[in-house]
This record gives structure tokens, sequence and C-alpha cells, in this order.
């Protein structure tokens, strides 16, 4: 197969490191171009970019030169990873110019005509690509986005339990990363030995990205799901994965076996098409008393997979359980990737 040629906006970031170590070897896509601030432009990626993954810097990214984040960039489709203030006005200008412009980037996710995607749960909701391009005159270029990093995570262990006994009302209380803030992100003297419970925005993400998720295409619009969302969202002293305690109410009733089996047999389209980066399990249920830990298991599936523990019933809710996920991977780079992956699948790319 021939490779498609993709751009990342924001490579020197934590995310956009992370998208090349993830695409080092990938079957379908191969990385040409480069993009970042003025800080770094017109350098090669290896002098632009200090490495701060474990491993190298893969060979291939070292001599490519980083341009600015604006067309034309020498490549098929774009990932994006700029911080959302200059990602509405770049990504547009890509799409406009006839690029695929697959996004972490907050801009564009509540948009009425744009995709927020996660293949497991809403791989049909691709289909507004047809009415964004008819809004907005776009030719060949589109914009699909995926989840907020928490979101996500949220997201995926909802909805096995919203598909078998619908979820009628969810509280959900976050305890994010550091890398979620990106680099150098929060100071040291702020996040140790301290919780700061307050992310800009983080709350009303998570409340107004889960319902549009878990909606239904109808026509040519999001029909969020009927499902009120309250959350609460804290920075905590760890360096990758977030995590988030929740709690649900069901419309049907459900035993606490039917509850792990729903969560723990979840298995949707992107395993079905066995796409290269689908976890074969997208949830997992741990049953020890003191799982999920950041440290454990936000590695677990490639950081594709999202870990599900203490899961019971609930004094207040239904039930409640703690759900926990790679932010810089099934959060950020890895869910673009696997978005990229089912829109190639689905026939949205073309090389
Ligand atoms: P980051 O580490 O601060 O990286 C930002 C990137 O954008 C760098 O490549 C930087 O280039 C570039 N950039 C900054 N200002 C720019 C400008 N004015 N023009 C062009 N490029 C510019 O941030 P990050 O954590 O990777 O986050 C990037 C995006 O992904 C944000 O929208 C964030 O909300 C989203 N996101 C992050 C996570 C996460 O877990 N970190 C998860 C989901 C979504 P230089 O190196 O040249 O400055």
């Amino acid at each position: 197969m021939i490779k498609f040629r993709v751009g990342i906006l924001g490579a020197t970031g934590v995310v956009g490191q992370r998208f090349i170590q993830l695409l080092d070897g990938h079957p379908q896509f191969e990385v040409t171009g480069l993009a970042a601030s003025d800080r770094s432009q017109g350098k090669s990626y290896a002098e632009a970019c200090t490495w701060r993954l474990p491993g190298e810097m893969p060979e291939w990214a070292r001599s490519i030169a980083v341009h600015a984040p604006a067309p034309p960039l020498d490549c098929d489709l774009v990932f994006s990873s700029l911080p959302g203030d200059i990602a509405a006005q770049a990504e547009e200008d890509f799409a406009r110019a006839g690029y695929p412009v697959i996004t972490n980037s907050s801009s564009y996710r509540m948009s009425a005509d744009v995709p927020l995607v996660i293949p497991e749960v809403n791989p049909d909701h691709i289909g507004l690509i047809e009415v964004q391009r008819k809004n907005r005159g776009f030719d060949r270029g589109f914009i699909v986005t995926n989840p907020n990093c928490s979101a996500i995570a949220v997201v995926l262990a909802l909805a096995p339990l919203q598909a078998k006994f619908g979820v009628t009302s969810c509280v959900v209380t976050t305890m994010q990363a550091l890398s979620g803030a990106g680099y150098p992100g929060v100071p040291s003297l702020d996040a140790t030995d301290n919780v700061i419970p307050f992310i800009g925005g983080e709350d009303e993400k998570v409340e107004a990205e889960t319902i549009k998720l878990l909606g239904r295409l109808e026509g040519e619009s999001i029909q969020p799901a009927a499902m009120t969302v309250s959350a609460q969202c804290n920075r905590v002293n760890v360096t990758d994965g977030h995590m988030a305690s929740i709690r649900v109410n069901l419309a049907q009733p459900a035993m606490l076996s039917e509850i792990r089996e729903a969560l723990s047999s979840f298995s949707a389209l992107p395993q079905q098409l066995q796409l290269h980066s689908a976890p074969k399990q997208p949830v997992i249920v741990r049953n020890e008393k003191d799982r999920p830990q950041p440290r454990l298991d936000r590695d677990a599936g490639n950081g594709m997979s999202v870990t599900v523990g203490r899961i019971l019933p609930d004094t207040v809710f239904d039930y409640r359980f703690v759900a926990l996920g790679h932010n810089t991977i099934r959060g950020a780079a890895g869910a673009a990737i696997l978005n990229a992956e089912l829109l190639v699948a689905q026939g949205y790319l073309k090389n």
C-alpha cells in the first residue's frame, strides 16, 4: 500500500512528540511535513525539538524541516496539536486548501458540522463531513476532531453502559496528569505536594463533549444524548494518565455482574476492522481493590485501552467506578491516529 504523507502541526510539543513516536513504522502513514511556532521554524526537527519521551527521537524525523502551520505543507493530510487559540485559523486554512485535518485541539469540537469522534463509540458521526463541506464550501478538505483527554476515557467507560442499560445521569471527578497541560506546563512549585482544583474550561468540555459523543447523528446534525453530566476536573502530581471517578444512574436496572460484563466484553468497529492502533480490548476491567493506577495502568493496550476498576453499587447513584486513560496517547495523538485509520477504512482518505 502507498502510504499517506502526513504533516504534524505543533510537532515539537507534548502531543506532537507522541505523534512522531506513534507514527514511527506506521503501515499507512509516513511523516513528511512538520510545523510549529516561529521559535522552531527554519530549523530541522532535531534542532527545534527537545525530545522528552523515553528512547531516542526517530532518525527519519531529525532532518525534517519545521515550517509555519499554514498551507502549503508537504503532505496529503495534517494531524494538528496546536494550542487552541491559533488552531482555529490554521485548521480552517488547511481544510480550505484541500487538506483533511485531524485535530486534537478544542477549537471545532463543539461545532455543529464538525465530527467529534471516538471510533469505538460514534464512528457514524464522520458522516457530518459531507454537511461540513457543504456549509463551509470545502472541496477535498475537512476537519475531524477527537475529544478532550479526560472526556475520551469517561466516554469509553460510559459507552457500553449507555448501549446496554442507558445512562440517565453521571457525575465525574477527574484527577488529571501534568502532561495534559503541555510543556513546561504547571510550575513545579504549584504541582508538588498539591492538587489544583481548576483546569480552565475543562469541566465544561467534559460535560458538553460527553453528550455530543454519545449522541445520535440524525439527518444533518447530532442529537445530544439525553443524559445530565456534572464534571469537576483537578490537576494532580502525576506525569501521564488521567483518572476519573464516575457515578452513574441507569435507565434500566442492572446487576453488578452485568455491568462488569458490559464493560469487559465491549468491542466495536475498530476491533472488527482490525485498525492498526485499535487495542484488542478498548475497556479493561481490573478486579484488584486498588486499581486502576496511573503508573501501572496507563500503558494498557499500548496506551489505547481505558482501564476501569472499583466497580461497585453506590449509595446515592446506581453504580460507581474509576476509569483511567493515557492522556497523550488515547487522549490525544493515538486518538487522532485511530480516527485517521477509520477515515481510511471508510474511504474518506484516498491516496
Ligand atoms: P505544548 O507541549 O505546549 O506544544 C504546543 C505546540 O504548538 C508546540 O509544537 C509549539 O511549537 C506549537 N505552537 C505554540 N504556539 C504556536 C504558535 N503561535 N504558532 C505555531 N505553533 C505554535 O502543548 P500540547 O500539550 O502538545 O497540546 C497541544 C494541543 O493538543 C492543545 O490544543 C491541547 O489542548 C491539545 N491536547 C493536549 C493533550 C495533552 O495531554 N497534552 C491532550 C489532548 C489535547 P514550539 O515548540 O515552536 O513553541
